[in-house]
């Protein structure tokens, strides 16, 4: 299992263009068939494969970026348009709302696992996620407009946005592997280090984050 999930998140460029033969498929077994919730224009809202609790997202672009300090000045707008129907549909079912981004660095390429630029959604209480990282020492910038996140572009970053404001947290120094699934853990008390995405992965979590999502319609979907 540890291996199957290893390298979990260079996987998304496979799952998002249709093919079959996905990390999610061999996990989940058809049970849910997919973990697509939501899609408009360039980007998916997609149930993490292995959740810290219920609602716990990923939003990501379907074009590869490393992180997206990278594509903010491209598609900085449909982001915002994205996060003006998601915020509040997301609140709706699953209360507060909570992102978080790992944002990768050309030099973080430099292992066998490439990752896919993707933002976390959490319904924690981002002060508190906030406050942990500021307690771990790094520094960081509240940024006046999402658009500034292009400055961070190329470089490792943590991105905590919550209430319409977004801080971002210098990256540079080494932090423990899945550093943000770490502080998520403390916030909802899962015993260290029960939030590595390979260790236990809460399938019946996920299943139920399907169904209580499972009213949200994509544009694609009404048009369809
Ligand atoms: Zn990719
Ligand atoms: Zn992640």
């Amino acid at each position: 299992m540890k291996h199957e999930l290893r390298c979990v998140e260079s996987d998304f460029c496979n799952e998002i263009s249709g093919q079959e033969d996905t990390t999610f498929s061999a996990i989940y077994e058809g049970n849910p068939p997919g973990r697509v919730l939501w899609e408009s224009g360039n980007f998916r809202l997609l149930a993490d494969m292995s959740p810290l609790c219920p609602g716990h997202l990923l939003l990501l672009p379907i074009e590869h970026h490393l992180s997206f300090a990278d594509l903010i000045e491209t598609h900085g707008e449909t982001l915002s348009g994205i996060l003006s129907t998601v915020i509040p549909m997301y609140r709706e079912t699953f209360g507060r709302l909570t992102f978080l981004e790992h944002g990768s660095s050309l030099a973080m390429k430099s292992g066998a696992c490439i990752s896919h630029a993707h933002w976390h959604l959490l319904p924690v209480d981002g002060r508190g996620v906030d406050a942990l990282i500021t307690a771990d020492g790094l520094p960081s910038n509240l940024l006046e407009h999402l658009g500034q996140l292009a400055t961070f572009s190329g470089k490792p970053y943590f991105l905590c946005g919550h209430e319409g404001e977004f801080r971002v947290y210098n990256g540079e120094r080494p932090m423990r592997s899945q550093y943000l699934r770490s502080v998520v853990g403390r916030i909802l008390g899962i015993p260290d280090p029960l939030w590595d995405y390979a260790l236990v992965v809460r399938k019946e979590i996920l299943r139920e984050t399907m169904d209580r999502a499972s009213h949200w319609r994509t544009p694609l979907a009404d048009a369809g």
